[in-house]
């Protein structure tokens, strides 16, 4: 397949673990899939988490094969740096028009060595590390991206040309311009998965303001092998901490944010990190203020009481607000529930806040996909087909459809996947057999008969 005009079956939009799976599971039953993905890697949130609950597994261990298994399929066009800009229907399927952004680096030539990376003198905050550590202006996305091209920040670049000089294969390229192009398939996955609640949502706890009040993916940053300090050392002077504070519901179950529900992997992610934690830094005291504890998948129970064994302080209490002393140390002020419920404010060296999951993108208006009035994507019939939207031929997965686990957006993705592969089968033109023209799922039942 080339990159322009593709004709294919499935048009998988977001690359996270959702879509990937979503991706495979349709290719390996021979249908032809284009996934398209708006950063330059794929791989999603998963593969910036430092271990997954509740097996304690490295993140990047398990994400990296599924990323690598996606660009190598045969059955897989992965079109990255690409977003949809409109959905036309077509016959009985779609018709999108897609743009890449360029990276001004010819992905033709491009072999991933970096020498352009080096040689750039610019150093920007790293967003893959949450702006903790720096990258240059030319880089590869992050050690494991997929693909390995490296991209070009050519806001900030000073065109000085020492990239262009040192690339072994002249694959640096300043007059790139978005490219457009079409995809036509007949049926669509929505994987595009979530966005944190900000961080400064809740002015009372100071997130954005107070330098060691971090939010948790910062901490899986922090957590990560491949993190940017090496270290759990806290951002604002680079101090190990001795004392770490977790705040649950830090951006659900929160009327005055508009955000009622409960984002359900907040209560377990932070366990998982506090049980880093307790072994990265064991000398480090460990407090999880929460409301309740919401453990509600397969061994996550016993995940918690693993936890409270280790010695993890759980403190039944919502935090009213978060200040800090003259050494930057947070101040937590809480109302200690099971003790009395006595007001106390507490110090602690690090603040992480458990923030909740917002939809990370609107379909409505370019896939006329509704949405709910929490943001996600409508499902009609949430018991039974929980993958099928109100669009015909238009299905979700992941975490586009509500919040939930990897363990849920893997079992979801499969779920998209067939009910995408019903769909080719039942909507595929049909074809001609003997005399006689006939619906591919009428074919089946004569060969069944
Ligand atoms: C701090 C933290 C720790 C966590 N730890 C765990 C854990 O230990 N275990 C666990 O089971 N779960 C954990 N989770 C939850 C886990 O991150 C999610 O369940 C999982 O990443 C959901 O995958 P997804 O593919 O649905 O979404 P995402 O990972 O968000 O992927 C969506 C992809 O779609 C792309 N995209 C978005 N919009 C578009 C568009 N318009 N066009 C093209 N591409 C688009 C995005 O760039 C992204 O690559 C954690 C979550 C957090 C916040």
């Amino acid at each position: 397949m080339t990159s322009n005009n593709l004709h294919v079956d499935a048009l998988v939009v977001g690359g996270g673990i959702a879509g990937m799976q979503a991706a495979l599971d349709l290719a390996d039953q021979g249908y032809r899939v284009a996934l398209v993905e708006k950063e330059a890697s794929i791989g999603g949130k998963m593969i910036a988490l430092s271990k997954v609950f509740p097996t304690l597994d490295c993140c990047s261990c398990i994400t990296t094969p599924k990323m690598s298994a996606v660009a190598h399929h045969k059955n897989i066009q992965l079109l990255t740096y690409c977003k949809v800009q409109s959905i036309n229907k077509n016959g009985s399927g779609f018709k999108a028009d897609v743009v890449k952004k360029p990276r001004y680096v010819d992905e033709t030539l491009c072999t991933g060595c970096r020498q352009c990376e080096y040689a750039c003198p610019i150093d920007l905050p790293a967003a893959f590390d949450l702006n903790l550590g720096a990258h240059r202006a030319v880089r590869v996305p992050f050690s494991t991206a997929v693909p390995q091209y490296a991209v070009l920040d050519i806001q900030n670049c000073i065109l000085c040309g020492k990239c262009e000089t040192i690339c072994p294969v002249d694959a640096i390229d300043f007059t790139q311009s978005p490219q457009e192009f079409e995809i036509e398939a007949e049926t669509i996955v929505l994987a595009s998965g979530y966005e944190l609640t900000p961080t400064d949502a809740k002015k009372e706890y100071g997130g954005g303001q107070l330098p060691n009040v971090v939010n948790a993916l910062v901490m899986e940053r922090l957590l990560a092998p491949t993190g940017p300090y090496g270290h759990v050392l806290r951002p604002g002077d680079g101090k190990e901490p001795e004392s770490i504070a977790y705040v649950q519901c830090a951006g659900s179950r929160d009327q005055s944010l508009g955000v009622e529900y409960c984002s359900r992997v907040c209560c377990m992610y932070a366990i998982k990190q506090a049980m880093l934690l307790s072994g990265a830094l064991p000398l480090a005291d460990i407090t999880i203020y929460y409301m309740d504890i919401r453990t509600f998948g397969k061994g996550y129970e016993q995940f918690y009481q693993n936890a409270q064994a280790m010695g993890i302080e759980f403190v039944k209490g919502k935090v009213a607000r978060i200040t800090e002393d003259e050494d930057h140390n947070p101040i937590v002020r809480v109302e200690l529930i099971d003790e009395g419920s006595p007001v106390v404010e507490r110090t602690h060296d690090l603040v992480v806040l458990s923030v909740g999951m917002l939809p990370g993108y609107n379909p409505q208006t370019i896939f006329g996909v509704p949405v709910a009035d929490d943001g996600f994507v409508t499902l009609p019939s949430p018991n039974i087909s929980p993958c099928v939207t109100g669009q015909p031929g238009i299905f979700v997965t992941g975490t586009a459809a509500g919040p939930m686990d990897i363990v849920d957006s893997i079992v979801l993705a499969g779920s998209a996947a067939s009910e995408a592969a019903a769909y080719l089968q039942a909507h595929r033109q049909p074809e001609l057999v003997g005399d006689l023209r006939v619906t591919a799922n009428e074919k089946k039942e004569r060969v069944h008969a």
